[in-house]
């Protein structure tokens, strides 16, 4: 074929024609098109990197990352089920509280609880905060609280834990149950 232009498989006009319908080009997947943040398994000490994928501030689904050297892409069934755990019908979405002296439980809304807690812990603080030991050695810590993180909280909650109780309120004993 001399004098035509060489043409290769590479080459859009040599590719056959498919019989797809429009709806079928058009389809592609639920995550194009979202907004994918890095971020770290937190159940165990392995460390596996998660693709967490949201779209208008929703999320969407929570992958293994490719790229990371620790788990290439793939995440254990624990961790793989993380999306679940976060998007779930059967999330609690109130609390149960017990008034003093009183024989039962009530549900109260979550943001009543939250104001609650924050309120006893600023109670315990004011009084538990302690500037200088006695040996006057600056140590602005708070012994009467403590925290205990469950291994469902995820790498950034803890990262604001961590920086709330230790760095903001003082807490010295600040421990979680996974190995982060
Ligand atoms: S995916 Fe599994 S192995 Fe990886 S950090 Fe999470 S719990 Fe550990």
């Amino acid at each position: 074929m001399f004098g035509l232009p060489l043409l290769t498989d590479r080459d859009p006009m040599r590719r056959p024609l498919q019989p797809f319908s429009r709806q079928t080009r058009q389809k592609g997947s639920r995550l194009r098109g979202a907004t994918v943040t890095k971020s770290v398994c937190p159940y165990c000490a392995v460390g596996c990197s998660m693709d967490v994928y949201t779209k208008g501030g929703e999320l969407i689904d929570i992958e293994g990352n490719p790229d990371s050297p620790i788990n290439e892409g793939t995440l254990c069934p624990k961790g793989a089920n993380s999306f679940q755990l976060a998007v779930n019908p059967h999330r609690q979405k109130f609390a149960l509280h017990r008034k003093p002296y009183s024989d039962r439980w009530e549900r109260v809304p979550l943001d009543w609880a939250m104001n609650r807690v924050a309120e006893l812990v600023k109670e315990a603080r004011d009084e538990g905060f302690v500037p200088k030991d006695e040996n006057g050695l600056l140590v602005n810590h708070v012994t009467n609280i403590g925290t205990l993180g469950g291994a469902t909280l995820d790498n950034e909650e803890n990262y604001l834990i961590k920086k709330l109780f230790s760095a903001g309120l003082g807490v010295v004993s600040v421990e979680n149950q996974a190995r982060i």
